[in-house]
């Protein structure tokens, strides 16, 4: 839970600092004291990420069915757009970033915990494929706590097909770069998460399969501390780099620019 989610305002929950929601926003949703990076919905990331005005949004209208028709899955949705004022758990559009031109895909904990379903899939999809054809660079952030179980097996089959369609656009020469967000786990973790040119992460966002009490009975062994956070992993080599918000879009502009190639040459707009 976020410090300016609330009706009160809450300490930091890193630092125990209390700051003013204003402040808290203006710093990108990160505590002014100790630099801790709250969740974020694809709302404020599109406040602050593409060029402003750039973005496009495409694949729009694709909501969720009853694939299995579990009883009272379509109530959940229902509520879910409501609350996190998305249709599922992941926008796609065209943007520029710093006159970079691309696909971008942001995904929201907040509807259904980011799981993926059908929708999320086919719209990352989607995204990857529409990278190949036009041969732009795909940008993803993803955070997820997996698959969506109301939609059984067909929750389950969107990770081969994400991961057929980021096979595509690399097969196209477009690069791929994932920024993994606060927390990134299960199918999608298990899928187009892992699959990009580069994996970036936010600081301290939680990154994994499976949570660590399911590991340590598993393996029957204790586990490092923090041993699924980004900073961890970028230790480990899991995770390329960890990208500060502040820092992002200059970074992504710079990796865009650092990929070109042959069969990736078209230039900033
Ligand atoms: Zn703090």
């Amino acid at each position: 839970m976020s410090p300016i989610e609330g009706e009160t305002m809450e300490p930091c929950p890193s630092c125990g600092a209390r700051h003013g929601g204003e402040e808290i926003l203006g710093a990108l949703k990160t505590c002014p004291s100790c630099g801790s990076h709250y969740r974020m919905e694809p709302v404020d990331r599109l406040a602050y990420l593409p060029d402003p005005g750039s973005f496009t949004e495409f694949s729009a209208n694709l909501s969720s069915l009853n694939p299995i028709d579990l009883a009272g899955y379509e109530e959940k949705l229902s509520e879910a757009e409501a609350k996190a004022r998305m249709k599922d758990a992941v926008i796609t559009g065209l943007c520029t970033i710093e006159g970079r031109p691309l696909i971008l895909a942001l995904m929201s904990f907040t509807f259904m915990g980011g799981s993926m379903g059908s929708v999320v899939g086919e719209k990352v999809s989607r995204a990857l494929l529409r990278g190949a054809e036009e041969k732009l660079p795909v940008v993803i952030y993803t955070t997820s706590g997996g698959a969506r179980m109301q939609e059984g097996i067909f929750s389950l089959m969107q990770m081969a097909k994400t991961s057929s369609a980021a096979a595509e656009l690399d097969r196209a020469g477009a690069p791929f770069f994932v920024v993994l967000c606060d927390p990134t786990t299960g199918g999608v973790t298990a899928s187009f998460a892992m699959l990009a040119d580069v994996t970036m992460a936010e600081p301290g966002a939680f990154i994994g399969f499976a949570g660590p009490r399911v590991i340590e009975g598993t393996i029957g062994q204790t586990l490092p501390e923090g041993f699924q956070r980004a900073e961890f992993q970028v230790e480990k080599g899991f995770v390329d780099l960890i990208v500060p918000r502040r820092e992002q879009r200059r970074i992504l502009s710079t990796l865009i620019d650092l990929h070109r190639g042959p069969a990736f040459p078209r230039n900033g707009t």
